[in-house]
Protein backbone atom coordinates (compact mmCIF):
# COMPACT_ATOMS: atom_id res chain seq x y z
CA UNK A 1 0.00 0.00 0.00
CA UNK A 2 1.15 3.36 -0.84
CA UNK A 3 0.68 7.17 0.42
CA UNK A 4 1.60 8.73 -2.74
CA UNK A 5 -0.67 11.34 -4.31
CA UNK A 6 -3.09 10.03 -6.93
CA UNK A 7 -1.89 8.87 -10.13
CA UNK A 8 -3.63 10.73 -13.01
CA UNK A 9 -5.49 8.70 -15.35
CA UNK A 10 -5.88 6.10 -12.83
CA UNK A 11 -9.79 5.36 -11.71
CA UNK A 12 -10.77 3.60 -9.01
CA UNK A 13 -14.01 1.51 -9.52
CA UNK A 14 -16.21 -0.38 -6.47
CA UNK A 15 -18.98 -2.43 -7.43
CA UNK A 16 -18.48 -4.92 -10.76
CA UNK A 17 -21.97 -6.54 -10.55
CA UNK A 18 -24.53 -7.02 -13.47
CA UNK A 19 -23.85 -3.09 -14.43
CA UNK A 20 -20.44 -2.18 -12.74
CA UNK A 21 -18.49 -4.99 -14.70
CA UNK A 22 -19.47 -4.09 -17.95
CA UNK A 23 -19.05 -0.52 -17.21
CA UNK A 24 -15.80 -1.15 -15.90
CA UNK A 25 -14.86 -2.87 -18.83
CA UNK A 26 -15.57 0.13 -21.44
CA UNK A 27 -12.86 2.38 -18.86
CA UNK A 28 -10.53 -0.66 -19.12
CA UNK A 29 -11.07 -0.91 -22.97
CA UNK A 30 -10.54 2.83 -23.56
CA UNK A 31 -6.92 2.90 -21.36
CA UNK A 32 -7.90 3.88 -18.22
CA UNK A 33 -5.94 2.02 -15.63
CA UNK A 34 -8.43 0.90 -12.82
CA UNK A 35 -8.16 -0.09 -9.49
CA UNK A 36 -11.20 -2.16 -8.67
CA UNK A 37 -12.76 -3.34 -5.83
CA UNK A 38 -16.22 -5.52 -4.38
CA UNK A 39 -17.47 -6.79 -1.33
CA UNK A 40 -17.62 -10.13 -3.62
CA UNK A 41 -14.17 -10.55 -3.80
CA UNK A 42 -14.34 -13.24 -6.71
CA UNK A 43 -15.68 -10.68 -8.75
CA UNK A 44 -13.06 -8.10 -8.57
CA UNK A 45 -10.58 -11.33 -9.34
CA UNK A 46 -12.30 -12.03 -12.07
CA UNK A 47 -12.15 -8.86 -13.69
CA UNK A 48 -8.26 -8.43 -13.08
CA UNK A 49 -7.34 -11.86 -14.49
CA UNK A 50 -9.55 -10.66 -17.83
CA UNK A 51 -7.74 -7.09 -17.92
CA UNK A 52 -4.28 -7.01 -17.12
CA UNK A 53 -3.87 -3.42 -16.67
CA UNK A 54 -6.10 -3.67 -14.07
CA UNK A 55 -5.41 -4.31 -10.16
CA UNK A 56 -7.49 -5.35 -7.26
CA UNK A 57 -7.25 -3.40 -4.17
CA UNK A 58 -9.12 -2.66 -0.73
CA UNK A 59 -11.39 0.48 -0.56
CA UNK A 60 -8.81 2.39 1.04
CA UNK A 61 -6.40 2.01 -0.94
CA UNK A 62 -8.50 2.55 -4.26
CA UNK A 63 -8.54 5.72 -2.21
CA UNK A 64 -5.54 6.68 -2.11
CA UNK A 65 -4.25 5.30 -5.87
CA UNK A 66 -6.93 7.30 -7.77
CA UNK A 67 -8.24 10.65 -8.14
CA UNK A 68 -11.55 9.89 -9.77
CA UNK A 69 -13.32 6.78 -8.11
CA UNK A 70 -16.24 5.28 -9.24
CA UNK A 71 -19.22 3.60 -7.39
CA UNK A 72 -21.58 1.67 -8.60
CA UNK A 73 -23.35 -0.04 -5.91
CA UNK A 74 -26.96 -1.13 -5.12
CA UNK A 75 -28.14 2.10 -3.57
CA UNK A 76 -26.51 4.99 -1.54
CA UNK A 77 -26.51 3.48 2.11
CA UNK A 78 -24.32 1.14 0.30
CA UNK A 79 -22.07 3.98 -1.24
CA UNK A 80 -21.93 5.70 2.10
CA UNK A 81 -20.96 2.66 3.84
CA UNK A 82 -18.13 2.17 1.62
CA UNK A 83 -17.41 5.75 1.30
CA UNK A 84 -17.48 6.53 5.30
CA UNK A 85 -16.77 3.50 6.77
CA UNK A 86 -20.29 3.63 8.36
CA UNK A 87 -20.61 -1.01 8.40
CA UNK A 88 -17.81 -0.66 11.28
CA UNK A 89 -14.19 0.12 9.78
CA UNK A 90 -13.63 3.92 9.02
CA UNK A 91 -10.01 3.47 8.85
CA UNK A 92 -10.90 1.18 6.03
CA UNK A 93 -13.21 3.62 4.31
CA UNK A 94 -12.94 5.32 1.19
CA UNK A 95 -13.19 8.83 2.55
CA UNK A 96 -10.10 7.94 5.14
CA UNK A 97 -7.78 7.75 2.11
CA UNK A 98 -8.99 10.43 -0.84
CA UNK A 99 -7.03 13.22 -0.87
CA UNK A 100 -8.02 16.80 -1.07
CA UNK A 101 -8.76 17.85 -4.92
CA UNK A 102 -10.35 14.00 -5.79
CA UNK A 103 -13.88 13.54 -7.12
CA UNK A 104 -16.27 10.79 -6.57
CA UNK A 105 -18.58 9.92 -9.26
CA UNK A 106 -21.36 7.67 -7.66
CA UNK A 107 -22.95 6.33 -10.95
CA UNK A 108 -25.59 3.37 -8.64
CA UNK A 109 -29.16 4.49 -8.65
CA UNK A 110 -29.17 6.63 -5.04
CA UNK A 111 -31.50 8.83 -2.87
CA UNK A 112 -30.65 12.57 -4.14
CA UNK A 113 -31.38 13.42 -0.58
CA UNK A 114 -28.81 11.28 0.88
CA UNK A 115 -26.17 12.18 -2.01
CA UNK A 116 -26.47 15.95 -0.95
CA UNK A 117 -25.86 15.14 2.56
CA UNK A 118 -22.95 12.61 1.35
CA UNK A 119 -21.88 16.36 -0.81
CA UNK A 120 -21.56 18.48 1.98
CA UNK A 121 -19.59 15.74 4.12
CA UNK A 122 -17.32 14.96 1.28
CA UNK A 123 -16.97 18.82 0.47
CA UNK A 124 -15.37 19.18 3.94
CA UNK A 125 -12.90 17.21 3.12
CA UNK A 126 -11.82 19.30 -0.21
CA UNK A 127 -13.59 15.47 -1.84
CA UNK A 128 -15.86 16.37 -5.10
CA UNK A 129 -18.95 14.42 -5.31
CA UNK A 130 -21.27 14.07 -8.33
CA UNK A 131 -23.94 12.18 -9.10
CA UNK A 132 -24.15 10.36 -12.62
CA UNK A 133 -26.70 7.49 -12.52
CA UNK A 134 -27.26 5.60 -15.96
CA UNK A 135 -30.33 3.98 -17.80
CA UNK A 136 -29.82 1.63 -20.62
CA UNK A 137 -29.05 -1.54 -18.86
CA UNK A 138 -26.93 -4.15 -18.87
CA UNK A 139 -26.69 -4.30 -23.03
CA UNK A 140 -26.17 -0.39 -23.33
CA UNK A 141 -23.24 -0.52 -20.73
CA UNK A 142 -21.97 -3.76 -22.75
CA UNK A 143 -21.87 -1.49 -25.59
CA UNK A 144 -20.50 1.60 -23.72
CA UNK A 145 -23.79 3.16 -24.41
CA UNK A 146 -25.70 4.04 -21.56
CA UNK A 147 -27.64 7.63 -20.90
CA UNK A 148 -25.37 9.34 -17.87
CA UNK A 149 -27.52 11.93 -16.33
CA UNK A 150 -24.94 14.44 -13.95
CA UNK A 151 -25.48 16.34 -10.64
CA UNK A 152 -22.77 18.08 -9.76
CA UNK A 153 -20.44 21.12 -9.81
CA UNK A 154 -20.02 21.87 -13.80
CA UNK A 155 -16.29 22.12 -13.51
CA UNK A 156 -16.19 18.86 -12.55
CA UNK A 157 -18.62 17.15 -14.76
CA UNK A 158 -16.25 18.91 -17.28
CA UNK A 159 -12.95 17.53 -15.76
CA UNK A 160 -14.87 14.03 -15.87
CA UNK A 161 -16.64 14.17 -19.27
CA UNK A 162 -13.43 11.56 -20.78
CA UNK A 163 -14.22 9.45 -18.30
CA UNK A 164 -17.92 9.14 -18.23
CA UNK A 165 -17.98 9.16 -22.21
CA UNK A 166 -15.96 5.73 -22.19
CA UNK A 167 -19.23 4.61 -20.92
CA UNK A 168 -22.06 6.51 -22.23
CA UNK A 169 -23.19 7.41 -25.52
CA UNK A 170 -25.35 10.63 -23.94
CA UNK A 171 -24.36 12.37 -21.08
CA UNK A 172 -26.96 14.93 -19.52
CA UNK A 173 -25.51 17.60 -16.96
CA UNK A 174 -28.76 17.99 -14.94
CA UNK A 175 -27.96 20.71 -12.48
CA UNK A 176 -26.58 20.97 -8.94
CA UNK A 177 -25.60 17.69 -6.72
CA UNK A 178 -28.45 15.37 -6.51
CA UNK A 179 -30.31 16.52 -9.74
CA UNK A 180 -29.09 13.23 -11.39
CA UNK A 181 -30.78 11.23 -8.83
CA UNK A 182 -33.97 12.89 -9.01
CA UNK A 183 -34.04 12.58 -12.60
CA UNK A 184 -32.88 8.48 -13.00
CA UNK A 185 -35.40 7.73 -9.62
CA UNK A 186 -38.05 9.85 -12.10
CA UNK A 187 -37.54 8.07 -15.18
CA UNK A 188 -37.83 4.57 -13.75
CA UNK A 189 -41.46 5.17 -12.21
CA UNK A 190 -42.15 6.57 -15.71
CA UNK A 191 -40.68 3.11 -17.32
CA UNK A 192 -42.17 1.30 -14.00
CA UNK A 193 -45.46 2.64 -14.66
CA UNK A 194 -45.37 1.26 -18.65
CA UNK A 195 -44.20 -2.05 -17.45
CA UNK A 196 -47.37 -2.59 -15.13
CA UNK A 197 -49.88 -0.97 -17.53
CA UNK A 198 -48.87 -3.25 -20.37
CA UNK A 199 -48.28 -6.42 -18.40
CA UNK A 200 -51.99 -5.53 -17.32
CA UNK A 201 -53.02 -5.01 -20.90
CA UNK A 202 -51.02 -8.15 -22.15
CA UNK A 203 -52.64 -10.49 -19.47
CA UNK A 204 -56.41 -8.80 -19.46
CA UNK A 205 -56.22 -9.34 -23.70
CA UNK A 206 -54.76 -13.13 -23.31
CA UNK A 207 -57.40 -13.53 -20.73
CA UNK A 208 -60.23 -12.22 -23.05
CA UNK A 209 -59.45 -14.47 -25.86
CA UNK A 210 -56.39 -12.34 -27.60
CA UNK A 211 -53.18 -13.77 -28.89
CA UNK A 212 -50.47 -12.27 -26.09
CA UNK A 213 -48.06 -11.75 -28.89
CA UNK A 214 -50.28 -9.94 -31.06
CA UNK A 215 -51.38 -7.57 -28.45
CA UNK A 216 -47.82 -7.35 -28.00
CA UNK A 217 -46.59 -6.19 -31.69
CA UNK A 218 -50.67 -4.25 -31.92
CA UNK A 219 -49.36 -2.44 -29.07
CA UNK A 220 -46.15 -1.74 -30.98
CA UNK A 221 -47.53 -0.71 -34.07
CA UNK A 222 -50.20 1.55 -32.05
CA UNK A 223 -50.02 4.56 -29.30
CA UNK A 224 -49.77 2.28 -26.54
CA UNK A 225 -46.16 1.18 -27.26
CA UNK A 226 -43.89 2.07 -24.63
CA UNK A 227 -39.85 0.98 -23.83
CA UNK A 228 -41.31 -2.43 -22.33
CA UNK A 229 -43.73 -3.23 -25.22
CA UNK A 230 -40.88 -2.40 -27.20
CA UNK A 231 -37.66 -4.34 -25.74
CA UNK A 232 -38.89 -6.38 -23.06
CA UNK A 233 -42.38 -8.79 -23.39
CA UNK A 234 -40.70 -10.89 -26.10
CA UNK A 235 -37.15 -11.19 -24.90
CA UNK A 236 -38.16 -11.98 -21.37
CA UNK A 237 -41.72 -11.99 -20.52
CA UNK A 238 -43.50 -13.72 -23.28
CA UNK A 239 -40.52 -16.27 -23.27
CA UNK A 240 -41.05 -16.45 -19.41
CA UNK A 241 -36.93 -16.15 -19.51
CA UNK A 242 -37.25 -13.09 -17.01
CA UNK A 243 -33.45 -12.37 -17.82
CA UNK A 244 -33.44 -9.08 -18.64
CA UNK A 245 -30.46 -8.38 -16.12
CA UNK A 246 -32.54 -5.54 -14.06
CA UNK A 247 -33.44 -6.62 -10.28
CA UNK A 248 -37.27 -6.47 -8.89
CA UNK A 249 -35.97 -5.14 -5.92
CA UNK A 250 -33.58 -2.38 -7.26
CA UNK A 251 -36.64 -1.13 -9.32
CA UNK A 252 -38.79 -1.34 -6.38
CA UNK A 253 -36.23 0.97 -4.58
CA UNK A 254 -35.83 3.10 -7.46
CA UNK A 255 -39.54 3.74 -7.33
CA UNK A 256 -39.69 4.64 -3.77
CA UNK A 257 -36.87 7.06 -4.19
CA UNK A 258 -39.20 8.80 -6.88
CA UNK A 259 -41.84 9.20 -4.38
CA UNK A 260 -39.43 10.55 -2.09
CA UNK A 261 -38.56 13.26 -4.89
CA UNK A 262 -42.07 14.41 -5.52
CA UNK A 263 -43.21 14.07 -1.54
CA UNK A 264 -39.64 16.65 -1.17
CA UNK A 265 -40.98 18.81 -4.13
CA UNK A 266 -44.40 18.86 -2.86
CA UNK A 267 -46.02 17.03 -6.40
CA UNK A 268 -49.14 15.12 -5.72
CA UNK A 269 -48.10 11.17 -7.33
CA UNK A 270 -51.40 9.13 -6.93
CA UNK A 271 -50.28 6.62 -9.83
CA UNK A 272 -46.54 6.79 -8.38
CA UNK A 273 -47.77 5.94 -5.31
CA UNK A 274 -50.08 2.89 -6.31
CA UNK A 275 -47.05 1.54 -8.65
CA UNK A 276 -45.11 1.43 -5.60
CA UNK A 277 -47.37 -0.37 -3.91
CA UNK A 278 -47.54 -2.88 -6.26
CA UNK A 279 -43.86 -3.47 -6.61
CA UNK A 280 -43.36 -3.42 -3.07
CA UNK A 281 -45.59 -6.20 -2.72
CA UNK A 282 -44.31 -8.31 -5.76
CA UNK A 283 -40.59 -7.78 -4.10
CA UNK A 284 -42.30 -9.30 -0.63
CA UNK A 285 -43.97 -11.61 -2.91
CA UNK A 286 -41.11 -13.09 -5.31
CA UNK A 287 -37.97 -11.99 -3.48
CA UNK A 288 -36.06 -9.10 -4.52
CA UNK A 289 -33.30 -11.01 -6.86
CA UNK A 290 -36.14 -11.71 -8.78
CA UNK A 291 -36.27 -9.96 -11.79
CA UNK A 292 -37.66 -6.65 -12.52
CA UNK A 293 -40.32 -8.74 -15.51
CA UNK A 294 -41.31 -10.61 -13.36
CA UNK A 295 -43.76 -8.24 -11.99
CA UNK A 296 -46.17 -9.87 -14.30
CA UNK A 297 -46.05 -13.21 -12.29
CA UNK A 298 -47.12 -11.39 -9.39
CA UNK A 299 -50.03 -9.86 -11.21
CA UNK A 300 -50.70 -13.09 -12.66
CA UNK A 301 -51.12 -14.80 -9.29
CA UNK A 302 -53.55 -11.70 -7.64
CA UNK A 303 -56.46 -12.88 -9.59
CA UNK A 304 -56.14 -16.71 -11.03
CA UNK A 305 -58.12 -16.53 -14.89
CA UNK A 306 -61.16 -17.78 -14.84
CA UNK A 307 -61.15 -21.35 -15.15
CA UNK A 308 -57.23 -21.40 -13.32
CA UNK A 309 -56.38 -21.82 -9.77
P1 LIG B 1 -25.82 -5.80 -8.74
O1 LIG B 1 -26.51 -6.25 -7.50
O2 LIG B 1 -25.66 -6.74 -9.88
O3 LIG B 1 -24.34 -5.27 -8.36
C1 LIG B 1 -24.02 -4.58 -7.19
C2 LIG B 1 -22.58 -4.95 -6.83
O4 LIG B 1 -22.20 -4.20 -5.68
C3 LIG B 1 -22.39 -6.42 -6.48
O5 LIG B 1 -21.28 -6.94 -7.20
C4 LIG B 1 -22.15 -6.41 -4.97
O6 LIG B 1 -21.30 -7.48 -4.54
C5 LIG B 1 -21.49 -5.06 -4.80
N1 LIG B 1 -21.61 -4.52 -3.45
C6 LIG B 1 -22.73 -4.41 -2.70
N2 LIG B 1 -22.44 -3.82 -1.51
C7 LIG B 1 -21.10 -3.54 -1.54
C8 LIG B 1 -20.21 -2.93 -0.63
N3 LIG B 1 -20.64 -2.49 0.56
N4 LIG B 1 -18.91 -2.82 -0.98
C9 LIG B 1 -18.45 -3.26 -2.18
N5 LIG B 1 -19.28 -3.85 -3.10
C10 LIG B 1 -20.58 -3.99 -2.77
O7 LIG B 1 -26.56 -4.46 -9.19
P2 LIG B 1 -26.58 -3.78 -10.66
O8 LIG B 1 -27.73 -4.32 -11.41
O9 LIG B 1 -25.22 -3.80 -11.22
O10 LIG B 1 -27.00 -2.29 -10.23
C11 LIG B 1 -26.07 -1.37 -9.66
C12 LIG B 1 -26.75 -0.01 -9.58
O11 LIG B 1 -27.11 0.41 -10.91
C13 LIG B 1 -28.04 0.01 -8.77
O12 LIG B 1 -28.15 1.22 -8.09
C14 LIG B 1 -29.13 -0.12 -9.84
O13 LIG B 1 -30.36 0.42 -9.40
C15 LIG B 1 -28.51 0.66 -10.98
N6 LIG B 1 -28.93 0.29 -12.34
C16 LIG B 1 -29.08 -1.02 -12.71
C17 LIG B 1 -29.44 -1.31 -14.03
C18 LIG B 1 -29.60 -2.75 -14.50
O14 LIG B 1 -30.14 -2.95 -15.60
N7 LIG B 1 -29.17 -3.75 -13.77
C19 LIG B 1 -29.65 -0.28 -14.95
C20 LIG B 1 -29.46 1.04 -14.55
C21 LIG B 1 -29.09 1.32 -13.24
Amino acid sequence: MTSAAPVPGKIGFIGLGKMGDPMARRLAAAGFRLVVADADRSRATRFVSGNADAAQGSVADIGRKCGIVITMLPDGKAVREVVLGEAGAPGESLAAGLPPGSVLIDMSSSSPVGTRELGKILSGRGVALLDAPVSGGVRKAQEGALSIMVGGDAATVERCKGVLSAMGRQIFPTGPLGTGHAMKALNNYVSAAGLIAASEAVMAGERFGLDPAVVVDILNASSGKNNSTENKFRPFILSRAFSSGFSLGLMAKDIRIAMEVAEAAGTPAPLGHRCMEVLNEAEGKLGGNSDHTEVIRYLEGIVAAPGRE
